[in-house]
Formats: C-alpha cells, sequence, structure tokens
C-alpha cells in the first residue's frame, strides 16, 4: 500500500472524516451490526438473525446517501430511538492512537482544520463530548446540514459556498474510498485513507490512495525555534 508524503508547506487546510478516521470504527459496526439488530429483534418479538435479515437490505438500499447516515430515517424505519440507544455503548467511543497528537501539531502549524463527516448532527456531540475532540476544529461540518452527503460532488461545492478553500492546498483523510473518490473528482489535491479503520477489524486493501496506517507517519514536526 502506498505510504503517505505529505510536504505541510504546502497545506492550509486540513479535513478530517470523524468515524473509522479520528475515531475507531468499532464502535458504529458494534452499534448497527449488533446493537441494532438486538434491539430491533426485542421490541418486535424476533430472533436477531430475523432482523438483521429485515435491516441489511434495507440498509443496503440507502447505502451513501443522506438517509443512510439520518438517525431520524432508522428511527421510523426501525421503530427505535437510535440517538438514545447510542448512549448505551458510548464506552466504545475512541480516539485512535496519535490522534491528539496529531491535531495537537496542526494547531501548533495554524492549519486549518475541519471536521467534515456524513454522521448526523444530532450525533456529532455524542461522540466529541466522549473523546473531548470539540476544540481542535474551526469548522465542524455535517452532511445532514449541508443537504448532500459526502458520496457527492455537490457536497463540496456547497462546502466551498460557505466556507471558501483552496482545494489545491487542502488535505482530506477519510477511510471511505467512495468518499475520497468524489473529493478527487472535486479537484481536493492530497488525500489519504485509513488503513485499518475498525481497530478491531479487517484491514483495508486498497492502492489508490496512500494510506495512514497511524496519525505519527504524517504529523507534522514541531517548528524549529
Ligand atoms: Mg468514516
Amino acid at each position: 500500500m502506498k505510504k503517505p508524503n505529505i510536504n505541510w508547506n504546502e497545506i492550509d487546510n486540513v479535513i478530517l472524516d470523524m468515524d473509522g478516521t479520528l475515531l475507531d470504527l468499532n464502535f458504529d459496526n458494534q452499534f448497527w451490526l449488533h446493537h441494532v439488530p438486538v434491539c430491533h429483534a426485542r421490541r418486535h418479538g424476533i430472533s436477531k438473525q430475523a432482523s438483521l435479515d429485515i435491516i441489511l437490505p434495507r440498509m443496503q438500499k440507502v447505502r451513501g446517501s443522506l438517509d443512510w447516515y439520518d438517525i431520524h430515517y432508522w428511527s421510523r424505519e426501525l421503530g427505535l430511538d437510535i440517538l438514545t440507544l447510542k448512549q448505551d455503548l458510548v464506552n466504545l467511543i475512541k480516539i485512535r492512537p496519535g490522534v491528539h497528537e496529531f491535531l495537537n501539531a496542526l494547531r501548533e502549524q495554524n492549519k486549518t482544520v475541519w471536521l467534515a463527516t456524513n454522521a448526523h448532527h444530532e450525533t456529532i456531540p455524542v461522540k466529541l463530548d466522549r473523546t473531548d475532540l470539540w476544540s481542535y476544529f474551526h469548522q465542524i461540518i455535517s452532511s445532514s446540514e449541508v443537504g448532500f452527503a459526502k458520496e457527492s460532488t455537490n457536497f463540496w461545492y456547497h462546502v466551498n459556498k460557505r466556507h471558501p478553500f483552496n482545494p489545491q492546498k487542502s488535505v482530506f483523510i477519510d477511510d471511505n474510498l467512495a468518499v475520497l473518490r468524489v473529493a478527487k473528482r472535486y479537484g481536493v489535491r492530497h488525500l489519504l485513507a485509513i488503513g485499518r479503520p475498525d481497530l478491531s477489524g479487517e484491514e483495508l486493501i486498497q492502492n489508490e490512495f496512500p494510506t495512514v496506517d497511524h496519525f505519527h507517519e504524517i504529523t507534522p514536526l514541531p517548528n524549529r525555534p
């Protein structure tokens, strides 16, 4: 897999995904593939497998769209209060190794740092409260507020309209290849993928984008006095 090689002198703007990039995707996998089916099964008096058989095709149908990321959509679809259920697993919300050091180094270098996430805007506080990451970001951008998922180039047009930035002087890091491809099409110059979005899961094997395995690989060195 390609290793990242960022010249930080060329970068003004650092745009970061949240789940699977700054945070371990294990929470989301456990939540959607275990906790939600179990609660759905309990509510409807069916087995977990029967519940998965109902939920997974529905997920497949809307994958990558705003609905897929919309907690209210899933609350309606499944008859569950998704936001409240997330509280059950908050102890699984974890920052990936090296993230604080990376974000501190960016701050030190006066980079503009944005969080750009497909997470619904109401779920962002659940993650950021738990991890104490709020203070690192100059902008927090949720696709639910932009009106387009990151899988659409419209997402980037609207972001640039609201918060003008130079894609040529930007780095964008995301664990979703479809999202990275769209950012490339839009013209974001420096694009990095994540080697293992779920730290308890499989490695993401690909050769399209340089891969971050640990944030220390790309953390800018401190400015010399
Ligand atoms: Mg992600």
